[in-house]
């Protein structure tokens, strides 16, 4: 069977799964998902051999923190708190319409499809795909096809662990990918880019599948004068360069007031040089994903380069690096302009302009000046001014004095806003977001129905005169 087959077959046998048995039962939902916490568990290094393969080197502890402990963090939290989500939830009824009552019933959407990006190749596709369980779904899992160790891998581990009429991972290229999102879903979850999320979201028009798109864009961060600027650039690197900065919410690009712009460069290469003294044989310096991504980060370096800027990169053992192997070293870009593509594209990579700003209210007039991004970073211990940053700018999430973390925020939504999202899911937001809310009101044995049906009487004018005030 070819790819294109392999997907159709596979969507339709999950389809029927649907039509003949509808959703899954809490307690199936429960024992699916601790089969996988067991299996991803058992086979964490495998995890991080595969994830590895993919990237040429890819940290063990990253995959284990991002890819492994992500997991099974959501998971316990799912299985702690699935069977309080899945209560109905009476609401309450105006007098109007009383003794009849009301309430919220949580339904499975049905059949859901998973795109994945190949940034956190194992976390970005079984994550969703979990959530989708604990509602109740059944899952079709698209891995990236320039990951494919871990697509292989994830669907080995989909195989052993769950049916395949409740779970199926389909490989293959872009013009699977592209089959894939236009299959009548009743839910599609995106993770990638915003230039891709726009053809899924007109793909899945067609049936009116409903989108939860996980997109990227250019996460800014902003730090405050009176804040440590060591304690910043410490933070900055370390979201910066986990997994060398190919991770959607990375800060992409430093606004610091103009009379901090030297202390910042040097306290930023002093906590690259703390973290990662060398880079050439670091197990813990990540490679970029594959010869494409490397050559497009050396063409925006040259281009800012070429067009004016300065850029330093932070090489602390000054090492001479082989291509071959695609470790890329922290690039700073200073006096970056518009028209340097490092300003105008999610850079995803280990380059971090650094913008000057006059004062605070520049740097936030500066952000609100571009597209919604999918994360900010400000840094000051002043909860007042922090409150007041937060009112005065949008993003899909934010983390106050440091970077990355607020995506490990199980009660926190995660998602973007415009460009760089739509909808959110981790812990109960994917609960919802795979789940119909079915509004359900039932009517009371004794009710005034009568009074509001046909024919209408003066006493019918009465009751409108009631109701209406
Ligand atoms: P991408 O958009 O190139 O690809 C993502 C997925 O879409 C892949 O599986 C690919 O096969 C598939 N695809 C490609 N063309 C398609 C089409 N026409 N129709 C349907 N599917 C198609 O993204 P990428 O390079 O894999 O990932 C990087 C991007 O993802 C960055 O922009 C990053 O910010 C974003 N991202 C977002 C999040 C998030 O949670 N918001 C997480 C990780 C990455």
């Amino acid at each position: 069977m070819s790819d294109l087959e392999t997907l159709h077959s596979a969507f339709d046998s999950v389809r029927a799964a649907w039509d003949q048995q509808g959703g899954l039962p809490y307690t199936v939902r429960m024992e699916l998902l601790k089969k996988a916490l067991d299996w991803i568990r058992a086979h964490r290094e495998e995890i991080a051999t595969q994830v590895s393969a993919d990237y040429g080197h890819r940290s063990r502890h990253e995959t284990l923190m991002a890819e492994v402990f992500a997991v099974v963090d959501e998971i316990k939290h799912a299985r702690a708190h699935l069977a309080e989500w899945m209560e109905e939830e009476p609401r309450p009824v105006a007098l109007t319409f009383k003794p009849g009552t009301a309430k919220v019933v949580w339904q499975p959407l049905g059949v859901v499809g998973v795109i994945a990006p190949w940034n956190y190749p194992f976390q970005l596709a079984i994550s969703p795909a979990l959530a989708a369980i604990g509602a109740g779904c059944r899952v079709l899992i698209k891995p990236s096809e320039l990951t494919p160790a871990t697509g292989a891998l994830l669907e080995r581990m989909c195989r052993e662990i769950f049916p395949p009429e409740v779970v199926r991972v389909v490989t293959g290229d872009v013009e699977v990918a592209t089959a894939f999102s236009r299959l009548p879903f009743d839910h599609l979850l995106f993770t990638g880019s915003t230039s891709v999320g726009r053809k899924v979201m007109a793909a899945a028009a067609e049936h009116l599948t409903p989108v939860t798109l996980e997109l990227g864009g250019k996460s800014p961060v902003l730090v405050h004068p009176d804040f440590p600027t060591d304690r910043a650039a410490e933070r900055i690197v370390y979201g910066k360069l986990f997994n060398a900065g190919q991770t959607c919410i990375a800060p992409d690009t430093l606004l610091v007031e103009q009379g901090q712009v030297d202390a910042m460069v040097g306290a930023i290469q002093a906590a690259v040089a703390r973290s990662y003294p060398t880079i050439a044989e670091n197990p813990d310096y990540t490679s970029i994903i594959n010869d494409r991504h490397y050559a497009r980060l050396q063409s925006w370096i040259d281009d800012a380069r070429a067009k004016g800027a300065t850029v330093i990169a932070c090489n602390p053992a000054n090492e001479t690096l082989d291509p071959a192997r695609r470790k890329l070293p922290l690039h700073l870009v200073l006096g970056g302009t518009a028209e340097m593509t490092v300003m105008q594209d999610e850079i995803f990579g280990p380059i971090l302009p650094i913008v000057p700003v006059a004062t605070l209210d520049e740097g936030i007039r500066w952000i609100n000046g571009r597209p919604r991004p999918l994360a900010m970073y400000y840094f000051d211990w002043d909860r007042k001014r922090c409150d007041d940053v937060i009112a005065r700018t949008q993003s899909g999430g934010v983390t106050l004095n440091d970077t990355l973390l607020h995506f490990a925020q199980l009660e926190l939504p995660f998602g973007g806003v415009g460009p760089s999202g739509t909808g959110a899911y981790h812990g109960w937001y994917g609960f919802r977001t795979f789940s119909h809310e079915r509004g359900v009101f039932q009517q009371a044995r004794l009710n005034g129905g009568k009074l509001i049906t046909a024919p209408y009487s003066p006493l019918t004018d009465k009751v409108v005169k009631v109701m209406v005030g």
